[in-house]
């Protein structure tokens, strides 16, 4: 007895306090489990799963409505009886979400091995390491409290908010192939700056530049987070199932910058209201920025610029400024901002940044 008492505090003590949060990954299994086997679930089986802490947050902080909760429940069922139902193997065949709730359950040992592994190694410090290689000292010095890591699926996805760092267990899977902890690491990025920028001043911002600095924003931050994983998720060793459609995306991503670059000379010569919202940036900055985010970051460090480029992680101004002088000295191979665009981001750095 007294042996495994002193067994355990060793043990819990090379372990350390557990970030890794499963709950809704338990409660995952659990019902897939009950559908599986032709039980009755019911609606306080759901409500159980929902209410785990990793769902609640989830879908809480995405703003993830009842009805696509509902068509989650709907997916999730059909993707429990794919294999011995082949009428709903064939209504289900190309949907993505099926699909991937299918694979999920197909390879449940193999995800539940990939997550146990985790829990016993420091899989925070493997995504630290990854995370300050762009980071400026001054936000690696900048004492955060360490973030919970929640597994649950639900989209083949992984976000992060001020709750924490919200992972899909297959996307993991696939991902942390190629590099442990890559793919989290952009997420830790993303949870640092949100727990860093709660602590700055937040500027007012006019109805008129709203969608713009929504999307410049978005375009750097996406960026630099991109360069912490991509290189790791686009490779030949990732297993990352939605390789293809992200290198096609990245193809564009020069017209995408080019977009950007005639939106601002068109906000800065003349008033038009569909400039002033998110939503027509939305339509300009593929993939809510990752895509022109991260090609604008490879111009940046293809220069020679890694250290420039950290700095910019809390001035999203300066790393199109950044970006510019890149371009500008690669030639004719990436697209430039024009002065037009440059002045009005001058503009918008000296109202809005506040050092
Ligand atoms: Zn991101």
């Amino acid at each position: 007895m007294t042996y495994l008492l002193i067994h355990f505090i060793t043990m819990a003590c090379w372990f350390g306090p557990s970030q890794i949060n499963t709950k809704s990954l338990d409660a995952y299994w659990e019902i897939t489990k009950k559908i599986k086997s032709g039980e009755l679930v019911t609606e306080q089986d759901w409500e159980t799963l929902l209410a785990s802490d990793g769902y609640r947050l989830y879908i809480k902080n995405n703003g993830i409505d009842v009805s696509t909760v509902n068509i989650f429940k709907e997916k999730l069922t059909a993707a429990c009886l794919l294999e011995e139902n082949d009428s709903l193997s064939a209504l289900y065949k190309k949907d993505r979400w099926v699909q991937q709730l299918a694979r999920t359950i197909s390879l449940q040992s193999e995800t539940t091995e990939h997550v146990d592994k985790l829990q016993t190694m420091s899989y925070l410090d493997s995504m630290k390491v990854l995370a300050y290689k762009y980071l400026p000292v001054r936000l690696i010095q900048f004492e955060y409290q360490d973030p919970t890591i929640y597994f649950l699926v639900f989209d083949y996805d992984g976000s992060a908010n001020i709750d924490g760092i919200f992972m899909n267990p297959l996307l993991s899977f696939d991902l942390d192939q190629p590099k442990i902890g890559a793919f989290a690491a952009h997420e830790l990025h993303h949870f640092i700056m949100d727990q860093y920028s709660k602590n700055q001043h937040q500027s007012h911002i006019d109805s008129t530049d709203r969608g713009a600095i929504w999307a410049i924003k978005n375009v750097a931050n996406e960026g630099i987070a991109n360069m912490v994983d991509k290189k790791y998720v686009l490779s030949e060793a990732s297993n990352y199932q939605d390789k293809e459609w992200y290198l096609e995306k990245l193809k564009v991503a020069p017209k995408s910058v080019e977009e950007i670059n005639s939106s601002l000379e068109k906000l800065s010569s003349f008033a038009d209201s569909k400039l002033y919202g998110a939503g027509y940036w939305q339509g300009v900055i593929l993939g809510n920025g990752h895509f022109p985010g991260y090609f604008m970051a490879c111009a940046i460090e293809d220069a020679g610029f890694h250290e420039e480029l950290k700095q910019t992680v809390d001035n999203p101004f300066q790393f199109f400024f950044l970006y510019n002088k890149a371009a500008r000295s690669a030639g004719n191979k990436y697209p430039v901002f024009s002065d037009q665009a440059i002045s009005l981001l001058r503009d918008f750095e000296k109202k809005y940044f506040v050092k």
